[in-house]
């Protein structure tokens, strides 16, 4: 049985730039840097939804939080986080590791340090109410893969080591 049983959780832009909002995109397709990490030491990468492309899909303005912040966002979000924790409580329960969560800083949906985006707030809670202890960590938001990529590298080395 090849599996390594690690998984870890990434909000869906650091595998997919093409989702973000203009112009926001930081990469043409997914973060090299990171996902060479998670590549290199054979662990699973399961791909969160976007929820702003959800929502209001390719063609919307740059938003902030508290603009997002109406219930059939919120609804969204909670189904997403409701989702995402039956599927994290899976991995749990069949001897998995799940590593943590890797959110975007300063996003109002998936920043997860300081003011917590919508999707991540929705997130916590439930992992919160049910007990789960995870590792979280943001991507900056001057990340770009190469050498500005090098500082957070080392410290996403220390998350998924
Ligand atoms: S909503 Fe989240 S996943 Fe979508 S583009 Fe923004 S930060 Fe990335």
């Amino acid at each position: 049985m090849e599996r390594s049983k690690r998984i870890i959780l990434v909000s869906h832009c650091i595998l997919n730039q093409n989702t973000v909002v203009y112009p926001l995109a930081r990469a043409k397709g997914a973060y090299k840097d990171i996902i060479r990490e998670l590549i290199n030491n054979d662990i699973g990468i399961h791909q969160l939804p976007c929820p702003e492309y959800r929502f209001l899909g390719l063609k919307r303005e740059p938003m902030t939080k508290e603009q997002y912040d109406i219930e059939d966002f919120r609804n969204i979000n909670k189904n997403i986080a409701i989702d995402t924790v039956n599927i994290i409580e899976e991995y749990l329960s069949n001897g998995y590791e799940v590593l943590g969560i890797v959110g975007i800083n300063e996003s109002p949906t998936c920043s997860i340090n300081g003011n917590k985006g919508i999707l991540m707030e929705e997130l916590i809670n439930i992992l919160n109410d049910e007990n789960i202890n995870l590792s979280f960590i943001d991507v900056p938001n001057d990340y770009h893969d190469g050498e500005k990529a090098e500082k957070f590298i080392v410290e996403f080395k220390n998350l998924i080591k």
